[in-house]
């Protein structure tokens, strides 16, 4: 046993209130969980609200491999700071404060030097990844409170409403990430494919950086919104018509689709040199055909979250740009029925949990 693990341990824990599901098939429930005393560089935070991530659900029914059980799964914290380490500079009792997909990471790695913590090959996630201060595994934020290392800690800007702000920790920087990285600005045609909560942010970001937006949905009663929410086009995706309309035409496509689906249909809306980025994270592999790609020099990428520079420059740039996610604020007593809506695309667009109802009961 390492001397930090002895020290954590030194210093105890306390029990805090959470959702945790137990195997792939049980409903979350109510548990009590263990969290660390704050350790020197440590910000202690008492949740306030936790976006329902359709990662979460991935996880929590084990469609994607490694699922450790007790899962208590959430990474889209917003809560009120309540204790901080002696060694902490940047955050102070009462501030409002976010923490994402990531708590830690090594920090010597090329990608931790380089600001891209999410590439580094020891990060560790909020939930289901080793905890090396209690041993097991870590619990996300569907819980009362947290014990995250400052440097995992986000500032949310002030004038942002809480309950939408808490999707921007991963629906927010997963979309905002790529858009910046294929260089989205005014004078691109950008389409969007699946109008969820990653999508629907999405739309928001590609808009208020001034690129000409297309939304792909599946779902014909989602128009309406998505010319609200930024769209200035939209396609029904069954409409094979509509589709060959936008033929060879696109700079970027973002695919925020959680389920299996034809990507070559989008690949062929791609321009010459055009990209699709998949953010989606279907558990069964997608079918390319090779002659998509080739056909135009086209590319298809992947894209994770983002790092922690990023994603506070994120915030700050929906801070300026006054976005928050579009958000249904549920007690947690909701949380099963809310994952049965989301995979019926039934949310808009996004779950927020009130973890007051976590004090409730
Ligand atoms: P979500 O809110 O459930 O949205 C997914 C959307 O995909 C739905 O609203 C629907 O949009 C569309 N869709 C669903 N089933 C479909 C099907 N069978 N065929 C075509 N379209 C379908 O989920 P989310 O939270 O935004 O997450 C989306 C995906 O991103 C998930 O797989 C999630 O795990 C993944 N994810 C990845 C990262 C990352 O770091 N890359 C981060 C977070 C989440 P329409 O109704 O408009 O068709
Ligand atoms: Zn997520």
């Amino acid at each position: 046993m390492s001397t930090t693990q002895l020290s954590a341990k030194s210093r105890g824990q306390y029990k805090t209130k959470a959702y945790s599901s137990g195997s792939s098939t049980s409903p979350l429930a109510p548990a009590t969980i263990p969290r660390r005393e704050p350790d020197d560089a440590d910000v202690q935070i008492e949740i306030l609200f936790c976006g329902i991530c359709h990662s979460d659900l991935h996880r929590v029914r084990s469609e994607w491999d490694g699922t450790v059980y007790p899962c208590v799964p959430g990474h889209e914290i917003v809560g009120r700071v309540t204790k901080v380490g002696s060694a902490v500079t940047k955050f102070k009792p009462g501030d409002l404060a976010a923490v994402g997909c990531m708590v830690d990471s090594d920090r010597n790695c090329d990608d931790c030097q380089a600001g891209l913590e999410q590439f580094c090959p020891n990060v560790i996630y909020t939930y289901n990844s080793p905890d090396k201060h209690l041993g097991g595994v870590t619990y996300g934020g569907y819980s009362d409170s947290i014990v995250v290392k400052e440097d995992f800690v986000l500032h949310v800007p002030s004038k942002l409403n809480p309950a939408g702000a808490a999707p921007l920790l991963c629906a927010g920087i997963t979309t905002y990430s790529p858009l910046r990285h294929w260089g989205v600005t005014k004078g691109k045609k950008v389409g969007v494919v699946g109008l969820g909560g990653l999508g629907h942010m999405a739309v928001k970001f590609a808009h208020a950086l001034g690129a000409h937006v297309v939304v792909f949905t599946t779902s014909p009663n989602k128009k309406e919104d998505a010319v609200r929410l930024g769209a200035d086009e939209v396609v029904v995706s069954h409409d094979t018509e509509e589709m060959k309309k936008h033929t060879g035409s696109f700079d970027f496509i973002l695919d925020a689709v959680s389920a299996e689906h034809d990507i070559n249909a989008y690949i062929q809306l791609l321009r010459r040199d055009g990209n699709i980025t998949l953010v989606g994270a279907p558990p069964k592999p997608l079918a390319v055909s090779a002659f998509g790609l080739t056909y135009g020099r086209r590319s298809l990428s992947g894209s994770p979250i983002g790092g922690i520079a990023e994603t506070q420059e994120m915030l700050d740039f929906c801070d300026k740009h006054n976005i928050t996610a579009d958000v249904e604020v549920i007690p947690i007593q909701k949380v099963n029925e809310a994952y049965e809506r989301m995979l019926r695309s039934d949310v808009k667009y996004r779950f927020s949990i009130d973890m007051a109802s976590l004090k409730s009961k």
